[in-house]
């Protein structure tokens, strides 16, 4: 681990603020340091307040923000001499706490500060620093930890035991701090939890941090607890040679999950080689059975992972688990939903479960750290995570379940997963993002190879895909199942309009070239997607965008009116069959959308011209003498996998503005 401090860039920052702003993204920067919102830091200003008066304030991390992107509205100002005189309190209660850090803010748009705020303010330095470093964890995650770090650091950093974070654990940092701090003290490490460096410039309070961390790692490398073996001998991919069955195997998974969470939820497998060996290994079970390696972590993963792919087994453990701990507490506590959020199995890896695809990415990023921590604490002397109790506390800390609680109203798809074909332009386009906007997963699939990168967003999966070719519809299934967990609907939007051609014209080879996509690739994607819709904990749902030319055809347009109205059929005849299985699936018939790739200025000018007509008066040619826009049709897309449509299926819905043809 190296210092990435650069004078230039700090230059750049030229007051205390700045560049609290800029230490903190450069530890955000390394995620064996901080991970999705772990770690904070803060800084004593003093500034004048409405009355000219001068005002000492702490500026902390505030929540909902994370290091590696903070920016100066991320640090809520709090006044410093009140938290200094909170931490001098026998008692207070979390929310009473929260309650005080939010009432002596002197910016009512901030954001709640970080519950470390008063261990923050006690420390008496301007800038400190705080990560929950992979190597500190890793070492103090051990049964002789505390004597460990003692040998690293000698009395250069004063050692806390475990408390939880909240009101008490700053008390005691505080008490702890003034009795043993001296001037050669450098930070402060918390058993089982992290670590705190300060001092009077940003950089300095960095660069220790660094330091410190670097002489953790360094231990590590000499007791030989660094390198750890892997050795992967199957996965569910390479193995079975049945992708069909394996896709099938992870979307039962989630249909199981998403059950008894209540909710569609989102499973993401990460099946590398790390995850694979870690998940083979004979003495997984005693391993990742016993805790996170940070109890920040413990609010993403629960107190223990799911082993193998027995849901009703865990879930019968989970309540166990409650009623045992529970009636310990002295609060009384209603049990979490009792879904797993990470599943360890040998043939699919690691699988990461949130209610949204961000959330079970977060859950695979923080278990890749727990892996790293649990095998090389296990190489040092045998990983210790906390008590039971310790976490369970953690787990249903009054504080972390209000937070949960407040994650109500989320958009419709939330936890469901879509696939879109032709989502690189036009209606295909629209509809990924009207999907997106409305919650779900996206796969976009599109034989444009600007499909990989239309979005950054954990939402969002670009496969490059020829839909003509089964073999890459199936590769992009189990791509999707894999990034996701199945398949809740889909969008049959991909197509081709060959421009006008008389039938006395039309090649064999065209005419066979156009049902190729837009029929004939439709029945290979449906006869592969049925099996993932079947398990869809909502029931699958397709949509298919058909053509005005179904109902109403037109002259010169022999080959793509024909393999539409064989789609509208073949979507019909599938309503019949799927119907038994709650699957649904309706057809949109839109006309005249115009705002797509292949109505350039001059061709509608051209069109125009050929009807007599203004380009607007061409484009509004219809009853309502309306445009149609490519989102006009996504949102109707949208409306027919929604619960608008949950008892209709194969109804065939114009969106063209009025057609005296249609009606
Ligand atoms: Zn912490």
């Amino acid at each position: 681990m190296k210092s990435l401090w650069n004078d230039k860039e700090a230059s750049q920052y030229n007051d205390d603020l700045g560049l609290r702003v800029y230490t903190s993204r450069l530890l955000g920067l390394d995620a064996s340091l901080v991970l999705h919102g772990g770690g904070n830091t803060s800084v004593k200003i003093t500034e004048n307040d409405i009355f000219d008066e001068p005002q000492k304030l702490l500026y902390v991390k505030g929540s909902g923000w994370d290091l590696e992107t903070i920016d100066r509205p991320g640090f809520a100002p709090v006044d410093l001499d009140h938290l200094i005189k909170l931490a001098e309190l026998p008692v207070l209660s979390d929310p009473d706490m929260v309650n005080e850090l939010r009432t002596n803010m002197t910016n009512a748009s901030a954001p709640t500060p970080s519950v470390e705020a008063i261990l923050h303010a006690t420390l008496p330095f301007k800038f400190v620093d705080h990560t929950h470093a992979d190597a500190i964890v890793t070492i103090t995650n051990n049964a002789d930890g505390k004597k460990r770090i003692e040998e690293i650091y000698g009395d250069r950093v004063v050692i806390i035991d475990y408390i939880m974070p909240g009101f008490d654990l700053a008390r005691v940092c505080a008490k702890q701090f003034a009795e043993q701090a001296h001037d050669k003290t450098e930070g402060m490490v918390l058993l089982n939890h992290g670590i705190f460096s300060f001092a009077d410039t940003a950089q300095e309070s960095y660069e220790r941090m660094i330091s410190l961390v670097n002489e953790a790692e360094e231990y590590l490398k000499t007791q030989n607890a660094w390198d750890y073996p892997q050795n992967k001998s199957v996965s569910l991919d390479s193995n079975a040679g049945n992708k069909i069955d394996n896709r099938i195997a992870i979307a039962q998974l989630r249909q199981a999950v998403s059950s008894v969470a209540g909710c569609p939820m989102i499973l993401s497998a990460d099946n590398s080689e790390k995850m694979l060996s870690f998940a083979q290994q004979e003495n997984i079970l005693q391993l990742a059975k016993q805790g996170p390696a940070t109890p920040d972590h413990v609010i993403r993963t629960k107190q223990f992972p799911m082993l193998g792919r027995d849901v009703d087994a865990y879930v019968e453990e989970y309540k166990g688990y409650f009623e045992k701990h529970a009636s310990h507490s002295k609060d009384k506590k209603t049990m979490l939903d009792p879904a797993p959020r990470v599943i360890i199995d040998p043939e699919i890896g690691v699988v990461g479960v949130g209610k949204t695809a961000k959330d079970a990415k977060i859950v695979t990023d923080i278990y890749d750290h727990t892996v790293d921590v649990i095998s090389r604490a296990t190489l040092l002397g045998g990983y210790q995570a906390l008590p039971g109790q310790d976490i369970f506390d953690m787990e249903y800390w009054v504080l972390e379940q209000a937070k949960l609680k407040k994650s109500g109203n989320s958009p419709e798809f939330t936890g469901e997963i879509v696939l879109v074909t032709g989502g690189y332009s036009g209606i295909g386009k629209a509809c990924v993002d009207a999907m997106m906007k409305n919650g779900a997963a996206v796969v976009a699939l599109d034989i444009n190879p600007g499909i990989e990168n239309l979005y950054v967003s954990p939402n969002y999966l670009g496969l490059i895909c020829d839909v003509t070719d089964e073999d890459q519809l199936c590769e992009c299934l189990s791509q999707a199942v894999t990034a996701f967990g199945g398949l809740d609907m889909v969008v049959l939007n991909a197509g081709m309009f060959p421009g006008g051609c008389a039938i006395s014209e039309m090649t064999t080879e065209l005419w066979k070239k156009v049902m190729a996509v837009n029929l004939d690739a439709n029945l290979a994607l449906l006869r592969e997607a049925y099996p993932l819709l079947k398990l869809s904990p909502k029931n699958g749902r397709v949509s298919v965008v058909g053509s005005k030319n179904v109902p109403a055809p037109g002259p010169g347009a022999a080959a793509y009116s024909a393999s539409k109205a064989a789609l509208t059929q073949l979507s019909r005849i599938t309503a019949m069959e799927w119907g038994k299985d709650g699957i649904r699936i309706n057809i949109v018939h839109p006309d005249a959308v115009f705002d797509t790739g292949i109505w350039t200025d001059e061709v509608l000018q051209a069109r125009a011209k050929h009807y007599g007509m203004t380009v607007q008066e061409y484009k509004t040619k219809n009853i309502l003498k309306t445009e149609i826009s490519s989102n006009d049709v996504a949102q109707l897309v949208v409306a027919t996998c929604s619960h608008l449509f949950a008892k209709t299926t194969a109804a065939q819905i114009p969106i063209d503005g009025g057609n005296d043809r249609v009606i």
